[in-house]
């Protein structure tokens, strides 16, 4: 893997991680004439909860849905430029130009992964070696953001199909670099403190011998609908080893996850027979804190309940922070096993 570092016109760092052999040199200059970076970006707690909230009201003029031969993701082509000056690229990392976070204010930062050059495939349809890359690139970023001022947490995600809200169609993720540490971590923290340490060696354990719920392993990793789902499709793969966060994993490991997760991903979207909307969320440690207390772990989850129809965060989830769910863990399960080509994909 190649690592190369630019800028584009406007300042933004621009960062190619090229897997193919004999890439080209990546010395394409961005000629476009672009505004300042966008800060605007605020934060503020609630001094109720404690918990932070983002106010980005200059996103609202970010690109919505564009035909595909005005993507922003796209290699750039003569006449027509656009967020990557190179004509061709194997995963590309750059800060976005409409951030949630941003270190013109100096809070935090926000990241685009491109996953390959193509505007038509999807995460899933990648091989082996390029979802290494990914992580390697994921991997790279988490290092690169922990360093920065005001930086306190890492969270590499994707966002898949227009029910999730995703405007751009090219397969792409984000890494957001927060100001603070996000509620949800701070949760898992508290627990972990109240066992002296992370209960997800427990759960692992427990998940392994029973069974009905497990949906792939490997030696490094496993795959399986939680105990406890929120969503009505939701998996977590989990390493085997206790690591704080992806800069951690051995390339034995990067490797065995490449192929447990497009196992996971081709389950999912045999599921409904329709490429599912979903979001994958990585769980890192923050930064600073509870790092011996954290267990790396992906979620992948889904709003869609059926073919067609979709999980609304209603009175009880959006109101009190309770989930209802109206698909039984194992059922779903059962279902995601009688998918899984993990045996013809080798
Ligand atoms: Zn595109």
């Amino acid at each position: 893997m190649r690592r190369t570092v630019r800028r584009l016109a406007d300042q933004r760092e621009i960062i190619y991680f090229d897997d193919s052999p004999d890439p080209p040199e990546r010395t394409a200059t961005d000629e476009r004439d672009l505004p300042e970076q966008a800060g605007g970006s605020e934060i503020r707690r609630d001094p109720l909860t404690g918990e932070w909230v983002a106010l980005a009201a200059h996103r609202q003029t970010r690109t919505y849905k564009p035909p595909a031969d005005l993507c922003p993701l796209c290699p750039s082509t003569p006449g027509r430029p656009t967020e990557v000056p190179e004509s061709s690229y194997d995963v590309v990392v750059f800060e976005n130009r409409f951030p949630s976070f941003s270190q013109v204010n100096g809070l935090g930062r926000c990241e685009v992964v491109c996953f390959t050059s193509e505007h038509t495939t999807s995460f899933g349809e990648l091989p082996a070696s390029r979802v290494c890359t990914i992580v390697d690139a994921w991997a790279d970023r988490t290092a690169a953001l922990a360093e920065l001022p005001g930086v306190e947490q890492v969270f590499p995600f994707e966002n898949r199909g227009e029910e999730i809200g995703v405007t751009l169609a090219h397969p792409h993720g984000q890494i957001y670099g927060y100001p603070f540490v996000t509620p949800k971590t701070e949760r898992m923290l508290t627990v972990a403190r109240e066992h002296g340490r992370s209960p997800m060696g427990d759960v692992l354990a427990m998940e392994r011998a029973d069974g009905s719920r497990v949906l792939a392993t490997s030696e490094h990793w496993t795959a399986f609908v939680p105990a406890a789902a929120r969503w009505p499709v939701e998996v977590h793969l989990v390493p085997h080893r206790q690591v704080p966060d992806l800069p951690a994993l051995t390339d034995a490991e990067r490797d065995d996850f490449a192929r447990v997760y497009l196992r996971v991903l081709h389950m999912l979207d045999g599921l409904y027979d329709r490429p599912l909307p979903y979001i994958a969320a990585w769980h890192q440690a923050p930064v600073r804190t509870g790092r011996d207390l954290s267990w790396l772990h992906l979620e992948v989850f889904s709003v869609l309940r059926t073919a067609d129809k979709l999980k609304y965060l209603a009175g009880s989830e959006s109101g009190m922070a309770v989930w209802i769910n109206d698909v039984l863990p194992e059922d779903l399960a059962t279902r995601l096993r009688a998918l899984d080509r993990g045996l013809l994909l080798g």
